[in-house]
């Protein structure tokens, strides 16, 4: 009996040390007075500010991010009320003027009656795990944007097409306006690979891009890259006059580009045979049958003797 006091002297040095030594950062508050009666020395190395400047509530509150503060303290104090252990992340400002990620877990402590006496809790650092999970959010957004993009010609790509033509197909059939599409197709384009290599190929196919770029203003006209030479132009709310004309810039701007073809059968330089369809979508209509109309002129042209429109 006479060594109790001595041993508790020694678990409380124990508990002392425990405490202090972990990352997590310790601290109490009670709650009649919301006054810290404790706050681990830790938290100096993280934040810069002393032990004894942490006195009240207010000052956890005012050395929160004001974006955070809008929340976390309202949100704390009624969890607290409630008798319920909760917690929060926040951004909490250092001395120098910077903000470190905050996880705060909370334990509510409460007398033999339930009445909340303090809350203790522990601060952990995260602000490593939010740098993963934002440069993780960010690559997520990052691949989300590249699989609907091509590669070579950063064009939306079929994926896209697919999506956008099957949303304008509705807004078509439900406005009863017309939607059209081009399929266009560069001529003997396996012959310009063969004679100028598959490198240039590539580079024809961006010089292409950048020309077709030219021929639509609107901004919800699409143009997508549909595989290999191919690309389709989605002109909503276009009927077949308008379309028509546009398929007829992409030719004249094409003609104009100028990028020699000496293996093309049709001219000395780069030309595309194009497929054009026009319609107002009634519920008899099928998005694919529509699609496969317009590469069907598409063949019709390249039967009739390429650089066309049908
Ligand atoms: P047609 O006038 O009938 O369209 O003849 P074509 O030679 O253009 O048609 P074909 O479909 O026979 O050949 C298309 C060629 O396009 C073959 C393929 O190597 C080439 N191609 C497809 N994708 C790419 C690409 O990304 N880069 C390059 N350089 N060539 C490609
Ligand atoms: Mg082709
Ligand atoms: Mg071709």
């Amino acid at each position: 009996m006479q060594n109790q006091p001595q041993n508790q002297t020694t678990d409380q040095d124990v508990y002392k040390t425990l405490l202090e030594s972990t990352k997590a950062i310790p601290w109490q508050i009670d709650w009649r007075t919301m006054q810290f009666s404790y706050i681990g020395p830790q938290i100096e190395k993280l934040l810069g500010w002393t032990v004894d400047s942490w006195v009240s509530a207010e000052d956890w509150v005012a050395r929160m991010h004001p974006e955070d503060r809008e929340i976390v303290p309202g949100y704390c104090i009624a969890q607290s009320k409630a008798g319920h252990d909760h917690e929060a992340d926040y951004r909490a400002l250092t001395k120098s003027g910077h903000y470190v990620w905050i996880r705060d877990v909370v334990h509510v402590v409460r007398d033999e009656q339930g009445e909340v006496t303090s809350l203790i809790g522990f601060m952990f650092d995260i602000s490593e795990r939010k740098k993963s999970e934002e440069e993780i959010l960010r690559l997520q957004k990052e691949l989300e944007h590249l699989s609907f993009k091509d590669g070579l010609t950063d064009l939306p790509n079929r994926r896209m097409f697919d999506s956008v033509i099957e949303l304008e197909w509705l807004n078509a059939k439900r406005h009863r306006h017309p939607l059209s599409l081009i399929i266009l197709d560069i001529d003997f384009f396996k012959q310009y690979n063969d004679c100028y290599g598959h490198l240039q190929g590539d580079t024809c196919l961006k010089q292409v891009t950048q020309v077709l770029s030219q021929a639509v203003t609107r901004s919800r006209d699409l143009i997508a890259r549909f595989g290999g030479e191919e690309f389709v132009i989605v002109l909503p709310e276009t009927d077949a006059v308008a379309a028509r004309t546009i398929a007829e810039r992409c030719q004249h701007l094409i003609q104009q580009a100028n990028i020699p073809h000496q293996q093309s059968q049709v001219a000395n330089i780069l030309t595309i045979s194009q497929g054009v369809n026009t319609i107002i979508p009634s519920q008899k209509d099928d998005l694919f049958a529509f699609i496969e109309k317009t590469d069907q002129q598409l063949y019709q042209a390249k039967q009739a003797g390429r650089n066309t429109i049908f």
